[in-house]
């Protein structure tokens, strides 16, 4: 791997952020009423339930670790069961490791070998836990995220969870690999200075994936998708996504957004085009609020209010969810780190594709000529209600994200 930086901005090497955006005391107490249980630097969330088919039951449960110096977001994954269920006897169920390629997986999951294999482990009535360390996606909690940990620091961080939170020591390690004919690419050519790149087969067509840590940028670790080698990208008029990460909907098929068939849809038009990009930006999961209150809007969307104890027994719509817990400013995602990696590239005017205004505005803030294009997807798995609730709020929030 080519470690000179040639084009100034991008970083290779990363420690926790110290440079989160600023969260209201209004946050900060929405969080602390999320917290199931804070101990020795391990924080436990509730979380909330995914939306699979009826027959898988599975509660996503974040985990912040902070050791004083570095931080970890851990996500455990409940199936057949949940926190609650299991606060007396958190030991009483097998507990497994699950790896998951992150990027591989978000582009190609049907394709991917791990995909069975991962809704076998959500199918059947066993009770069991899977941990899985995340690089990113809990923004504001303990701090933001850390894309570089080394593997000892994750290990000491997994013992932590295990010792604190009770949970047996996982025996068996799940890992969904890359798929097969996903190659590293030769950095040494390339224009940008990334922490990876690979190459993976979309619907039977190449896709570059570049992994880019942005040092001083909120949201840190972003991920850019093209077609063919980054360097050969044109300068103007080039189709792009910007799109906002969601592990429920991208990883694990939850069907209540429609977060997978945008980025899909928006690679297949690039794919048909032959030239465009998506800037994926893994952390701005839950409209940037990150996985603890994402997963309570998700509770909240199936009528089930743990934290925030409402009883409102009629089911919240995704917005109306995230607005109850964190006001009408809920989306905090910015997008100046986007306009940063296109600049680098030399791109200068885009088609972007996106329902959401404030993704235009912030690009063309930084300079780049923005023209919206609209994402047209249809909620094909079952998020209709999703899409229909982004609409229906379209008078405060312009939003195309879960
Ligand atoms: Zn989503």
């Amino acid at each position: 791997m080519n470690t000179e930086a040639l084009l100034p901005g991008l970083n290779h090497t990363v420690r926790g952020s110290e440079c989160a955006p600023e969260i209201t005391e209004d946050y900060r107490e929405t969080l602390n009423k999320l917290v199931l249980t804070h101990q020795n630097g391990v924080t436990h969330f509730l979380g909330g339930p995914l939306d699979l088919d009826d027959d898988k039951k599975v509660w996503l449960s974040p985990v912040g670790v902070d050791d004083g110096e570095t931080y970890s977001y851990f996500q455990l994954i409940y199936v057949n069961t949940d926190p609650l269920e299991l606060q007396d006897d958190p030991a009483s169920v097998p507990a497994s490791l699950l790896e998951v390629d992150e990027a591989g997986y978000k582009l190609t999951p049907h394709d991917h070998p791990g995909y069975t294999q991962l809704m076998n482990q959500f199918s059947g009535k066993m009770k069991q836990v899977l941990v899985r360390h995340c690089n990113s996606g809990m923004a504001y909690y303990p701090r933001a995220i850390t894309p570089t940990l080394d593997k000892m620091t994750i290990d000491a961080h997994l013992d932590r969870v295990v010792s604190v939170l009770g949970i047996r020591e996982p025996e068996v390690s799940i890992t969904l690999s890359k798929p097969s004919d996903a190659e590293e690419i030769d950095l040494s050519a390339n224009v940008l200075r990334a922490t990876h790149a690979r190459k993976y087969a979309f619907r039977g067509a190449e896709v570059h994936s570049y992994g880019l840590v942005l040092d001083d940028d909120p949201w840190k670790y972003y991920e850019v998708f093209t077609p063919h080698p980054v360097e050969d990208m044109p300068k103007e008029d080039v189709l792009l996504r910007v799109d906002s990460g969601c592990d429920i909907g991208q990883i694990f098929d939850d069907r209540g957004c429609d977060c997978r068939e945008q980025l899909h849809t928006a690679l297949s038009e690039i794919q048909d085009i032959g030239t465009g990009a998506v800037i994926h930006i893994p952390a701005q999961d839950g409209r940037g609020f990150g996985a603890a209150t994402k997963m309570e809007t998700e509770g909240m969307k199936r009528g089930i209010e743990v934290a925030t104890n409402l009883g409102n027994a009629v089911p919240y719509d995704t917005i109306t969810a995230a607005q109850v817990l964190l006001g009408d400013e809920f989306d905090i995602r910015t997008y100046s780190g986007a306009g940063r990696i296109l600049s680098m590239l030399g791109i200068r005017s885009v088609f972007l594709q996106t329902d959401n205004r404030l993704k235009a505005e912030g690009l063309s803030e930084g300079g780049i000529s923005v023209t919206r294009k609209p994402t047209n997807t249809t909620g094909v798995r079952g998020a209709e209600n999703h899409i229909a609730a982004k609409h229906r709020h379209n008078d405060i929030y312009y939003g195309d994200e879960d």
